[in-house]
């Protein structure tokens, strides 16, 4: 099974690392403006297949992506020095309308896994793009908060010592500084979290509850302080969501998607729990019952969503 990846920063070239090192899919094509970038990423991760799984991983121009079963976009530009949010904005969707067409064209049966940052932004530009091919919308969706999840869990696993496999939590809304830990919603083996951590007599406070909130909501930035990007998490997490892909898994994950309505914002795309399938999202996200709180958070994280959407398309007839 292909798997294409347009855009190999470090974002997409973890991506492919990801996929090798698991044994996701059968062959990779890499696909990016800089040619010679492309290339040697190919032949260095070409050169860990040996060690892990036999897979083909190649770089190619866009009709190489033709019968792609998943592509991943990670490409994009990076903020100049006193750049607004929504000029990068701007710049970044001027890539997507370059990108989006050319992928489709060659591969209009694919599921398009946005990876590329605003990941709620773009995803809804894409999906927009798509709908102009005929592509339905349960065919696009963006990895939205599926890392964040997944790092809440940890937090929350090690805090009550169970594997965080076994915690279930989401982190909803925008990937980013808005995002909201449903904690009213958390459970561990099947209970709710609170009673969980008063049967075990495991603290969980505010102050523990605050100290993990800021781990999850400020990861990216302590990364980034430190070593200049983050590219672990999220390619492991787009090899994960590639996975559940190609093997129709049906599995719930908060990724990112466009909808009708959440929260009482109209037609936004933030992350929510969604049911992922082979061709991509099944149905619309699910409800989730939270505290009031929680669904003021929600509400208010996806008006910022929707807002910036709104001054993109203001700024750009074409979007
Ligand atoms: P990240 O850390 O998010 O991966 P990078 O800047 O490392 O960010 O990577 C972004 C990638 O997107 C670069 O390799 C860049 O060449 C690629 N890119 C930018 N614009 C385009 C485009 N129009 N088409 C294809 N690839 C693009």
């Amino acid at each position: 099974m292909k798997v294409g990846i347009v855009g190999t920063g470090m974002v997409g070239a973890t991506a492919a690392y990801a996929l090798i090192m698991q044994g996701v899919g059968r062959e990779i094509v890499l696909v990016d403006l800089n040619e010679s970038r492309v290339k040697a990423e190919a032949d260095d991760l070409y050169h860990a297949v040996p060690f892990a799984h036999a897979l083909d991983v190649r770089a190619g121009s866009y009709s190489d992506l033709a019968g792609c079963r998943v592509v991943i976009v990670a490409a994009g530009v990076g903020q100049k020095p006193g750049e607004t949010r929504l000029e990068l904005l701007g710049r970044n969707a001027a890539v997507f309308k370059q990108v989006i067409p050319n992928i489709l064209h060659y591969a209009p049966n694919t599921v398009l896994v946005v990876a590329t940052n605003p990941v709620d932004v773009m995803t809804h530009i894409a999906a927009k793009a798509a709908v102009k091919f005929g592509v339905p919308r349960s065919r696009v969706f963006g990895s939205g908060t599926t890392l964040d999840t997944a790092r809440f869990r940890a937090l929350v696993g090690r805090q009550v010592g169970v594997d965080p496999k076994h915690v279930h939590a989401y982190v909803i809304g925008e990937h980013g500084d808005s995002e909201v830990l449903a904690w009213s919603t958390a459970s561990v083996g099947g209970v709710p979290l609170a009673e969980w951590c008063r049967y075990h007599n495991i603290p969980l406070d505010d102050e523990i509850k605050q100290r993990i909130d800021y781990n999850v909501r400020n990861a990216a930035y302590t990364i980034i302080n430190g070593k200049g990007a983050t590219y672990y998490g999220i390619g492991s997490a787009l090899a994960r969501i590639t996975d559940i892909i190609l093997r129709d898994e049906r599995a719930i994950l908060t990724i990112c998607a466009p909808q009708v309505e959440i929260a009482g914002v109209k037609n936004v795309t933030v992350a929510m729990p969604f049911l992922l399938g082979g061709n991509g999202v099944i149905g619309g996200h699910h409800p989730m019952v939270l505290a009031s709180d929680e669904q003021e958070k929600l509400h208010h994280s996806a008006s910022i969503i929707r807002e910036l959407i709104t001054q993109l398309e203001a700024q750009d007839d074409e979007l």
